[in-house]
């Protein structure tokens, strides 16, 4: 239940990409037959991605995951050396991917006075207000990067609005969609048109880990981070990682099949079912972030008094996978940036944990859940009273 840190391949995706290995094996540059059969098979993922994503393939660069396109759009929009002085608008509420890059950005902005950056806030529940990005607007702002879902409460932001408002101040639009892509339906030719640039991650979507994609609007001109060849027009340089797009490009397939679907109401229900019946039966339970939008795998619970790593261990012993904060936060003692920048005091927000289902997750694992998880809150408020009491016997 930790699927918002990585999801396993389906079987579909694995059959796909298993020729691509040791038999038809060429360098997508290649002139020769092999070389086509692999360019063939990245054209079609390709295709795939553009069909989920409501654009046009040529729309569709592929990178080595969710950071790389991150990194791609902040710097190839705003490159550190540009002449002008340049703006960018992000939030503290982003994935380190771009809250790092956007630091990054800054920090040369600093030594090159030309590039300033502005983090704005979300409100308690964990989402951007448009009227706060429309009071950050610079004339000179060049690009504007909200996330479309939030990896740890799963809060969708309200993108459409924020990307007209960007467009009409005269700035690009991204938005980091590794945790809504095959979860909410994207089209970036509906009403989502006035996106320039959104990225994906193959393996939060039952892809492999390692591939990614960034969907850059036709006609954008995009600096590389790399230097190379004159793979994916000139925007990504490198020999194309033929079966991971392979296995993207299923997964991509399959994802618009479930979409269409009943899944996201059956995904749903599930979180559901299991947070209600988590927040009636124990006290001092609740949701955070609950009250909008949000993706239909993800729920944010605190559980108050009780430590979210020790929470973690013990349910880890038991067999369920769970997260406080982000995965890459885990093992760190710094409570959820996102959490304490939706205002939870700092006991909740280390009171907290992620818990992230999948189309994979069935009725009898939330069952399992539902059983282990109380009673190892039980234990571990007993066990903090108990030191509690030791601690003011001994004083
Ligand atoms: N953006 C968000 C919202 C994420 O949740 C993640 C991964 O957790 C990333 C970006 C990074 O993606 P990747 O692991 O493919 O580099």
């Amino acid at each position: 239940m930790d699927s918002n840190a990585t999801t396993p391949l389906l079987p579909e995706v694995m059959e796909a990409m298993q020729p691509f290995w040791m038999e038809q094996y060429g360098n997508a540059s290649s002139a020769h037959r092999q070389g086509q059969q692999a360019r063939g098979a990245v054209e079609r993922a390709r295709m795939a991605v553009a069909t989920l994503l409501g654009c046009k393939a040529a729309e569709v660069v592929f990178t080595s995951g969710g950071t790389e396109s991150d990194n791609l759009a902040l710097f190839g929009v705003l490159p550190p050396d540009s002449p002008e002085k340049i703006h960018l608008i992000t939030t503290t509420i982003e994935h380190h991917a771009v809250l790092h890059a956007a630091e990054a950005l800054a920090a040369r902005g600093a030594v090159n006075g030309n590039i300033e950056v502005t983090f704005i806030p979300c409100n308690a529940q964990g989402v951007v207000e448009p009227a706060v990005l429309q009071a950050a607007l610079r004339p000179n702002t060049k690009l504007v990067s909200v996330m479309f879902a939030n990896n740890e409460t799963g809060a969708v932001q309200p993108v459409v609005e924020l990307a007209r408002i960007a467009h009409a101040g005269g700035a690009l639009f991204h938005s980091d969609a590794v945790q809504a892509a095959a979860k909410l339906p994207i089209d970036l030719t509906g009403e989502l048109h006035e996106v320039d640039l959104l990225s994906l991650s193959g393996h939060k979507m039952h892809a492999p880990q390692g591939v990614g994609v960034l969907f850059v609007c036709q006609g954008l001109k995009l600096a590389p981070l790399f230097h190379g060849g004159s793979h994916e027009r000139q925007r990504r340089a490198g020999t194309e990682n033929v079966p991971g797009i392979v296995g993207l490009g299923k997964a991509a397939e399959l994802g618009a099949a479930w979409l269409a679907g009943d899944g996201v109401a059956k995904l749903a229900a599930l979180r559901d079912r299991m947070e209600q019946t988590l927040v009636a039966g124990i006290a001092g339970c609740g949701i955070n972030g609950g009250g909008v939008a949000r993706t239909c795998n993800t729920t944010n619970l605190y559980f108050d008094g009780v430590d979210a790593e020790a929470l973690l261990i013990s349910l880890d012993l038991q067999g369920l996978a769970i997260s406080a904060g982000s995965a890459c936060q885990s093992g760190a003692a710094e409570p959820s940036h996102v959490l304490t920048a939706m205002g939870l005091p700092l006991a909740r927000a280390r009171a907290s944990v992620r818990i992230s289902l999948s189309k994979l997750t069935t009725d009898e694992d939330v069952d399992y859940a539902l059983e282990v998880i109380p009673a190892a809150v039980a234990r571990l408020r007993k066990m903090g009273a108990a030191r509690g009491a030791v601690s003011i016997a001994a004083v």
